[in-house]
């Protein structure tokens, strides 16, 4: 396999790390930067040319409900964000931007939460294990080649053909466990 050349840009982009979004709405999540989202958008953008497929307007605004909330979005999330935008969005044409936005790698599905996420890694294709956060509702996306090794190997002793993996850890995150902390017993 040949090592990824480009290094991650955005290392850990955690939600819960940003200052005081002044300017978000209260009571709506802020999400991610302006910033972030114009990058990711840009960079899907580019990852859809180079692949001759394209990216057209009701995908890439499916991909920027996804990528804008930083946090997982289940299909009626997305559908209830599209109406802001679209009159009335068609529920078959936003379960269709989804499969392409999967399928491009643009986005993950947690199969758990029955939710997407937006992937920080599009560039190449890979197999990802997931953190998932019961207090905050954050996700990480790792991807660590030896759990897949393990999980490779372990199906071919037992003569199992894997169709799809699916890792996800759910717990509490390095954040919310020394917020716990230091909030102590109430
Ligand atoms: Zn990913
Ligand atoms: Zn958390």
């Amino acid at each position: 396999m040949s090592p990824d050349p480009s290094p991650d840009p955005s290392p850990d982009p955690s939600p819960a790390a940003s200052p005081a979004a002044s300017t978000a709405d209260p009571g709506v999540d802020p999400g991610v930067d302006a910033g972030a989202l114009t990058e990711a958008l840009a960079r899907a953008e580019a990852l859809c040319s180079d692949r001759g497929v394209r990216l057209t307007d009701q995908r890439r605004q499916v991909l920027e409900i996804v990528c804008r909330a930083g946090r997982p979005l289940g299909a009626y999330d997305i559908l209830d964000a599209m109406r802001a935008q679209v009159k009335r969005p068609a529920p078959t044409l936003v379960y269709r931007a989804l499969d392409f936005l999967l399928e491009q790698g643009l986005i993950h599905r947690l199969e758990t939460l029955h939710a997407f996420i937006g992937c920080t890694h599009p560039d190449h294709p890979h197999a990802s294990e997931f953190l998932i956060c019961t207090d905050c509702g954050g996700v990480r996306e790792l991807e660590d080649d030896q759990v897949q090794c393990s999980l490779h190997q372990a199906a071919a002793q037992s003569g199992f053909s894997p169709k799809r993996r699916v890792v996800e850890v759910i717990g509490t995150c390095a954040a919310c466990a020394r917020k716990a902390q230091s909030d102590g017993p109430a």
